[in-house]
């Protein structure tokens, strides 16, 4: 089960009429010699801090790093309580999930870096609302987040998931790419479909530059997760409704490497530029 491309993913696909996640779940099991058990037990390890990770800021308060955020998750919840909520209540929820990650994130504590700590709040969110609002099983999300690992590992593979190398949209747009493609799947979508969900999300994110203020993952990345995660619901109901995408996924792959790698240094996670180089923010950093 060996795949270095979206292609070579939807061959196995095919030729062995099985979804990306069991794809995923017979790579995992032929490169590390652990049981189907011990696979499918350590992805649940990792759901299980998800499942709590959207919750703490709902209970705690929170003191991140550098202050710059914490109490935007208790917010937006009390707003979708009270009924006001514009967006839905899926995306409404998972927006609300997906910041309140990046809280728990730069306060220090536990979260799933997938497939980094500065976009972990995407499939939390994303992941957690689908299910409570559907009613999903922990199986369901489980094969999601393993069709979501085979989308990242494509990425990593073949461009990279740092903001550092490659903007934003590296890390944010994977992680928007990753829940994107197991929404479709959790949703009953084909593999094909999946893929273009995953490529949608990343065309909608090319050029997203990295520019956290005082160099924490607080401002704009927790706005960011909130953002991603509304964008791979759209784009999974786009490629549900049979919407096509123009460009393979392993194009778009290639293509949002190609735009990261161009960007100037002051644009990747060094703090030089873009939001981090706002009069406001240099204030911040004068104090900090
Ligand atoms: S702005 Fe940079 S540090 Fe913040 S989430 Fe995006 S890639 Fe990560």
């Amino acid at each position: 089960m060996k795949f270095n491309y979206a292609t070579e993913l939807l061959d196995l696909t095919k030729k062995h009429n099985l979804p990306m996640s069991e794809i995923m779940i017979r790579r995992e099991m032929a490169n590390t010699n652990n049981t189907r058990e011990e696979i499918i037990d350590k992805m649940k390890y990792s759901l299980d801090i998800m499942k709590k990770a959207v919750k703490i800021p709902l209970t705690e308060e929170i003191k991140t790093m550098g202050s710059l955020i914490g109490g935007q998750e208790k917010k937006l919840m009390t707003r979708f309580n009270e009924g006001k909520s514009i967006t839905g209540n899926l995306i409404s929820k998972a927006v609300a999930y997906s910041v309140g990650v990046l809280e728990v994130n730069a306060s220090m504590g536990i979260i799933v870096a997938a497939p980094t700590a500065g976009a972990s709040g995407v499939i939390p969110g994303v992941f957690l609302a689908l299910q409570e609002e559907l009613n999903l099983s922990d199986e369901v999300i489980l094969n999601g987040l393993f069709n979501a690992s085979a989308v990242g590992y494509i990425l990593m593979k073949n461009a990279c998931v740092s903001g550092a190398e490659a903007g934003c949209q590296a890390e944010i747009g994977s992680a928007s790419a990753m829940a994107a493609s197991a929404v479709v799947e959790m949703l009953g979508g084909s593999p094909q479909q999946c893929l273009d969900a995953a490529s949608t999300a990343l065309q909608n994110m090319l050029g997203l530059v990295c520019d956290p203020v005082l160099g924490l993952v607080e401002v704009p990345c927790q706005s960011r997760n909130g953002m991603a995660a509304s964008n791979s619901i759209i784009c999974a109901e786009m490629a549900l409704a049979g919407i096509e995408t123009l460009i393979p996924f392993d194009e778009m792959v290639e293509c949002m490497y190609t735009v990261g790698k161009g960007m100037p240094v002051e644009l990747r996670e060094t703090a030089l530029g873009g939001c981090a180089k706002t009069p406001t923010a240099c204030s911040k950093c004068l104090k900090f």
